[in-house]
């Protein structure tokens, strides 16, 4: 039996870092980030990378069909029984056939989707300081694509609060404060479900 959490967030609330930093301290957990992965594709320079490309350079969401056989591969051959994704799902189509998948999968069991919650201003702040920062370079961190972004992070966040607390299975984080504290409170709640 796997574990899954997710963790969702607006683009710069620091989701993928808060899930690195905990994939780190445990062996038992793997961590995803949908957005690197989808960029390592696109590294990769195949046909399939140059497709994927031509949506999260403009910060549009990537196919639905690439996006599921992304994460259902992730979680399958992730070697270890707690999986965290970060970066999913990013539409109530996206969450819809994650619950599918979960109710034809017996032995993954979603345990909880951490919101790490950042103001747009906050957000905005941070990935344009991220683009000034040469050491990271990401082709989407530019003001037009950075506002694309953000509109297709908050457009279905509602109705996806909404399904999740209906289960029982949403935590809400505030990702404004340092790292360390973040990454601490994430940490200890993770543990406590496990
Ligand atoms: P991120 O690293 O989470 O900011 O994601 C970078 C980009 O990857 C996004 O702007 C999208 O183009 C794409 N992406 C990441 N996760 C998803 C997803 N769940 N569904 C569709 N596209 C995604």
């Amino acid at each position: 039996m796997k574990k899954l959490f997710l963790i969702i967030g607006a683009p710069g609330s620091g989701k993928t870092t808060d899930a690195e930093l905990i994939a780190a301290k445990h062996e038992n957990i793997t961590h995803y980030s949908t957005g690197d992965m989808f960029r390592a594709e696109v590294a990769s320079g195949s046909e399939r990378g140059a497709l994927i490309d031509s949506f999260v350079s403009k910060g549009n969401l990537v196919p639905i069909e690439i996006v599921i056989e992304t994460i259902v591969t992730a979680i399958k051959n992730a070697p270890t029984p707690i999986v965290v994704i970060d970066g999913y799902p990013r539409s109530s189509e996206q969450m819809t056939e994650l619950d599918t998948y979960l109710n034809t999968e017996k032995e993954v069991e979603l345990v909880s989707v951490i919101e790490v919650q950042v103001s747009k201003e906050v957000a905005c702040q941070r990935v344009l300081g991220r683009a000034a920062d040469a050491q990271v370079v990401r082709e989407d961190d530019n003001v037009e694509v950075f506002n694309n972004r953000m509109k297709l992070f908050t457009d279905p966040l509602a109705a996806i609060q909404a399904f999740y607390v209906n289960k029982a299975l949403l935590k809400q984080i505030d990702g404004e404060r340092t790292i360390e504290v973040i990454v601490d409170e994430m940490d200890a709640f993770i543990q406590s479900k496990i």
